[in-house]
């Protein structure tokens, strides 16, 4: 590892004087879980690290007027044990359940879960399923981010390279129901081969609206607008399987280690349909 410059500011403010928006090797530094590799990979080389652990404010877990806020340097496993976020929306519970191992989760954190933006990620899908939003802080002001707009590409967001994730909130889910379903083809804790997130408004087992969120198999988490029609007034399995259908045709699936295309397409016309039916709680 080269030597690099480590700064530890005390708020916010500091921490993003600190930061560069031209200056790619300056970077903030969370819980460090992927930061860290990617030094030792030698595929990032800071000239600075700006950490953002000792700023105060930044690692709480609130409702403010029937939103769930939830501060960036909050770690996982504390996000994982909160009763607020398990009325809120236990989704996210059971999300942070299988996300790799209690070692990486009491570590990892909120901000760093989202900044990372490797697509195989198992929060972005989720939390745009229930309309998410960041709020992020610059050297001009703050700017909300809804996490359905937040992924660029292939590990890139559209953040500033002075911009820091300062919150996350939720929406009330006003009686929606969720689901999130991983597939994963080798150990049960490796990166998935795909994700898919599902948010229902329904009437018993009569979807009037849904969110269909596939991560993983695809370049970016995203929404499938052409399988949430498709989904939208079924009440059983055929009209699930239908979604799911529409799902395969729809998201434009990659080949990576975790498998082909091809393979990742059968996938995601049978994970949609078991999500929706998750959701909706349905044997
Ligand atoms: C062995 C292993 C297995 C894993 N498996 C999974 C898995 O199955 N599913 C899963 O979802 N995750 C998994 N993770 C966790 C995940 O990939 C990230 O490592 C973690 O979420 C990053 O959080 P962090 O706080 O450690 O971020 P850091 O490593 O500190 O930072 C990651 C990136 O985010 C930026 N950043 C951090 N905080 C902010 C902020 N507030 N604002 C702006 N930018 C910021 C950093 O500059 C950096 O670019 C795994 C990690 C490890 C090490």
């Amino acid at each position: 590892m080269t030597p690099f410059e480590l700064a530890e500011p005390k708020t916010l403010k500091e921490a993003v004087a600190l930061l560069d928006a031209d200056d790619p090797t300056i970077r903030p530094i969370a819980g460090g879980t992927a930061l860290m590799l990617m030094m030792k990979a030698g595929v990032f080389r800071p000239s600075k690290l700006v950490s953002l652990s000792a700023i105060k404010d930044m690692s709480s877990i609130e409702t403010v007027n029937g939103e769930l806020k939830v501060g960036a340097t909050t770690p996982l496993a504390v996000l994982e044990r909160s009763d607020v976020v398990r009325k809120h929306a236990g989704v996210i519970i059971k999300t942070l359940r299988t996300l790799s191992n209690i070692r990486v989760r009491n570590v990892a954190t909120v901000g760093g879960a989202l900044a990372h933006a490797d697509p195989h990620m198992d929060l972005p899908p989720v939390l745009i399923a229930l309309g998410a939003r960041v709020v992020v802080q610059g050297k001009s002001g703050e700017r909300a981010i809804p996490v359905a707009d937040l992924f660029a590409g292939y590990f890139e967001t559209v953040l500033v390279k002075d911009e820091l994730i300062s919150s996350l909130i939720v929406p009330a889910q006003n009686g929606r129901r969720a689901a999130y379903l991983k597939c994963t083809t080798r150990a049960v804790h490796d990166w998935p081969a795909l994700g898919v997130a599902v948010s229902v408004a329904a009437d018993g087992n009569a979807i009037k609206d849904a969110s269909i969120v596939v991560s993983a198999a695809t370049e970016k988490p995203g929404r499938l607008v052409g399988a949430e029609k498709a989904a939208q007034g079924t009440v059983d399995d055929a009209g699930w399987r239908r979604a799911g259908e529409a799902a395969a045709e729809e998201a434009e699936l990659i080949t990576d280690g975790q498998g082909s295309a091809a393979y990742k397409k059968e996938l995601v016309r049978v994970y949609v349909a078991r999500a929706l039916r998750a959701a909706l709680g349905a044997q």
